[in-house]
């Protein structure tokens, strides 16, 4: 497939277009790739000039596989060296396995996580986009154009662009949904992460340590690197200078001898990071007449779920398909279909918040409760199962109120062996033994 084409900010472009997006991230290139596959003349505006060089968002979900391998991404990835991981085992500070997800167990063609960068992640979706769709970089979206109460355009640059559709992906302080009038209040974690990037020789290894000083999670990287996350306080690395970093990390290495292997790693690199707050949000809609929400303007979940860019492309996919089964770009059918994806996105999204922030709680929140649901899923195959395809988005299986009860432990259950009967299936055929 041809690329879309990227222009310079001083390159002239049209005002007439059937969708814009506002925001060149992984929604926003999820949003044109779909819509422009529609056979949509699409335009993105990107405020930046460069795609941002930072560590957010390297491990797809299988659920985002089978979309990505659709619109040639995944093919990409992986020529560009992207790495499957088929297993995610959280563990005790000593490295003892307290509960563990095979994705191969999982009912797909693509039953691994995919991780890459996050740039490279970016230019792979760039790299795949339709002739139709356009990329202006360097290009702040000012504000909306509205025609009545319908959202019709956006200004950029002083000059109007009209569309049938704005979809705004401009990120969790979205500009175009407040305009819209949209609300997604925010709660903060208490924690911080702080990330590391580890070279040398390591074991290729993905494991979420849950530790008395918080979760430390580690990943393999193409080219033998390792991202490692360390949950910190607000102020636990402010003002500290290289004695003060190198006793920070001997006291990480010390509360979490899993680590050891990567030890040398860190501490050589433990100067160079990048320390991030975190937060949860989910709009009480994601959409007005004329405009839609995705990506992290709609919703919002703790980054060690490893779910945002998955949601988002699960965003695009969703809103190309309703927009598709309407069948043409009137005000009223794109509306109409604007509400069906309201529907359909915020169900999900709700289910994945959920289950995003009592995996969050599982591994960092060094609370009784968290602990005890540590436990409980990890003895439990059919809950830890459930909760495994519900991350992976290939599907939302509800957990009950008494699930929750024999996850903390407070309910013995006897069906905690039995498999769910998808797992059944795909073990039976086979696919356990990959
Ligand atoms: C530490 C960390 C680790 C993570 N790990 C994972 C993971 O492993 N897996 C996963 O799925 N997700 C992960 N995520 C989440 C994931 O990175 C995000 O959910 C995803 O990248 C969100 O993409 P977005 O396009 O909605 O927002 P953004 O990436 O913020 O993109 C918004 C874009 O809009 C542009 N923009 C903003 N305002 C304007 C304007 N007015 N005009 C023009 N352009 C504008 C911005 O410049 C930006 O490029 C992680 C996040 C963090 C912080």
């Amino acid at each position: 497939m041809s690329h879309g084409h990227d222009a310079d900010c001083d390159t002239d472009y049209d005002t007439e277009y059937d969708a814009v997006v506002c925001g060149a991230g992984v929604a926003g290139l999820s949003a044109a790739c779909a819509l422009g596959r529609l056979g949509h003349r699409v335009l993105v505006l990107e405020k930046r000039p460069e795609p941002q060089q930072v560590a957010k968002g390297e491990v797809l979900q299988p659920g985002s596989l089978g979309i990505l391998r659709e619109w040639g991404v995944a093919d990409r990835l992986e020529a560009a060296g992207a790495l499957r991981l088929e297993h995610l085992v959280a563990r005790a500070a000593d490295g003892t396995p307290r509960m563990r997800l095979d994705y191969g167990h999982l009912p797909t063609p693509q039953p691994w996580l995919l991780a890459h960068d996050y740039p490279t992640i970016l230019r792979a979706l760039g790299d795949s986009l339709p002739p139709g769709v356009e990329v202006r970089r360097g290009a702040l979206v000012e504000g909306l154009v509205r025609t009545g109460d319908r959202v019709t355009g956006v200004r950029c640059d002083g000059t109007a662009v009209t569309a049938a559709l704005v979809v705004a992906a401009d990120g969790v302080s979205s500009r175009l949904r407040r305009e819209a009038g949209l609300t997604a209040p925010r709660s903060d974690y208490p924690h911080r992460l702080a990330a590391f990037e580890l070279t040398g020789t390591v074991p290729p290894d993905f494991s979420a340590y849950v530790t008395d000083g918080g979760l430390r999670l580690r990943y393999p990287l193409p080219g033998g690197r390792v991202r490692l996350y360390v949950q910190v306080a607000a102020d636990e690395l402010r003002g500290l200078g290289p004695d003060g970093l190198r006793a920070w990390s001997d006291r990480v290495l010390r509360g979490c001898p899993g680590l050891d292997p990567v030890a040398e790693a860190f501490r050589a690199g433990v100067a160079d990071r990048q320390v991030l707050p975190v937060s949860r949000t989910l709009a009480p809609a994601l959409t007005v007449p004329g405009l839609a929400l995705v990506g992290e303007s709609g919703h919002l979940v703790h980054p060690m779920a490893a779910q945002g860019m998955n949601s988002s492309i699960a965003d695009a996919h969703t809103l190309a398909a309703m927009l598709r089964q309407g069948g043409s770009l009137q005000d009223d059918v794109v509306d109409h279909a604007l509400r069906r994806y309201d529907t359909a996105r915020r169900h999900d999204l709700h289910h994945i918040g959920r289950t995003s922030h009592n995996a969050a709680r599982m591994i960092t929140g060094r609370s009784w409760i968290g602990d005890r649901a540590l436990t409980g899923t990890g003895a439990n195959d059919r809950i830890r199962h459930e909760v495994m395809h519900t991350m992976s988005g290939l599907g939302i299986r509800r957990l009950t109120p008494v699930d929750r009860l024999h996850q903390i432990g407070v309910l013995p259950d006897p069906r905690a062996a039995r498999l769910p009967g998808w797992a059944r299936t795909v073990r039976g055929s086979g696919a356990a033994a990959r």
